[in-house]
């Protein structure tokens, strides 16, 4: 609205200061116009922000600079990037993190980063600590200001805005990192139309990772996100499914393997995916479908095991 109010000001004043012969008054116009829509244009453009991760390999420092508790065994980590950088992943994808031990051994894992992938200046990993877990428990025990050594991206399912009618998304426990990155990047986009349907696992309902993130996304468009939450041992407030995500149930609830441009997104740990899809073989081998999914009749193209 600035613009047109832009140009009748601009051209006013040169018409009062500047008197032209009428057959000026075409190109004059013309002229100014461009040279104020360029102004308006190139200066509300936002300017395509540089990739801290570009995909080349190398291994990046980068600063943590901030960590919050999520449940007993899991926390949200917040890393620096430099300024005015994104990380430079597309929806989904995962990275690669690196410490390197006293002895001067590499631990290299993967992680997927759960913030708006387009953020400028930081970016947020959501990580389990088990027991004896070399990462899990070196990344717990930094402080704000210690680096860790990351490098990516790790591309996963690239996603486009109505790649498919509907989605089931299948999780258990951290699995869900990779699950919410999907459900962030639709929500994001309010072109994107892709129904959503999550069943996702945990122990109890205090071990459920993102769950306010995720009852806003549900709350807001309930009709395109239908989210299941199931826990083993239920409290006595507990409001959702008991037991495990069963054949059964999703027989009931999830889209039949016969309905058209479906995909299935399935991440959890080892047990769990093998009941629910079967393993994936390695990072370049889905396996085939095993489980509840195989007896429902999904095929290979109609599931993806992150
Ligand atoms: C593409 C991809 C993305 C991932 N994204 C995330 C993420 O965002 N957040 C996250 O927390 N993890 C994520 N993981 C898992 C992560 O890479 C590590 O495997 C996990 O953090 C354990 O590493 P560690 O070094 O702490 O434990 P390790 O030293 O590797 O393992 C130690 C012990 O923990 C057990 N253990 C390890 N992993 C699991 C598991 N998944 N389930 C049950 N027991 C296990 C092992 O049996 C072993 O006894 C992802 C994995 C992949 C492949």
């Amino acid at each position: 609205m600035v613009f047109p109010t832009a140009i009748r000001q601009f051209a006013a004043s040169a018409k009062a200061s500047a008197p032209l012969k009428s057959s000026a008054w075409g190109p004059a116009i013309f002229g100014a116009s461009l040279a104020i829509g360029s102004y308006f244009y190139y200066s509300s453009r936002p300017v395509a922000a540089e990739s801290t991760l570009k995909g080349d390999k190398q291994w990046v420092d980068l600063k943590l600079i901030g960590s919050e508790e999520l449940t007993s065994n899991t926390r949200e980590f917040t890393f620096e990037l430099p300024a005015g950088e994104k990380l430079g992943l597309t929806p989904t994808s995962a990275l690669l993190a690196k410490y390197v031990t006293a002895k001067g051994n590499n631990v290299i894992r993967p992680y997927t980063p759960v913030n708006d992938l387009d953020d400028i200046g930081t970016f947020k990993l959501v990580i389990k600590r088990y027991e004896t877990g070399k990462f899990g428990n070196h990344i717990f025990a930094l402080k704000n200001g210690d680096t860790v050594a990351f490098q990516g991206p790790i591309p996963k399912y690239p996603w486009t805005a109505n790649k498919h009618a509907e989605v089931g998304l299948i999780g258990g426990g951290s699995g869900i990192t990779p699950l919410y990155q999907l459900i962030h990047a639709i929500d994001k986009d309010p072109a994107d139309k892709t129904k959503v349907h999550l069943f996702y696992g945990n122990v109890t309902d205090n071990d459920i990772i993102l769950k306010k993130e995720l009852e806003e996304v549900a709350a807001k468009n309930p009709e395109q996100f239908k989210f299941h939450f199931f826990v083993d041992k239920a409290s006595d407030s507990w409001k959702g499914e008991t037991g495990y995500i069963t054949k059964e149930y999703l027989e009931k609830n999830l889209f039949a393997s016969s309905a058209d441009n479906v995909k299935v997104f399935v991440c959890g740990p080892p047990p769990f995916s093998k009941a629910i899809s079967g393993p994936k073989v390695s990072p370049t081998d889905q396996g085939e479908v095993e489980g509840a999914l195989k007896d429902l009749g999904f095929s290979k193209d109609q599931v993806f095991k992150f």
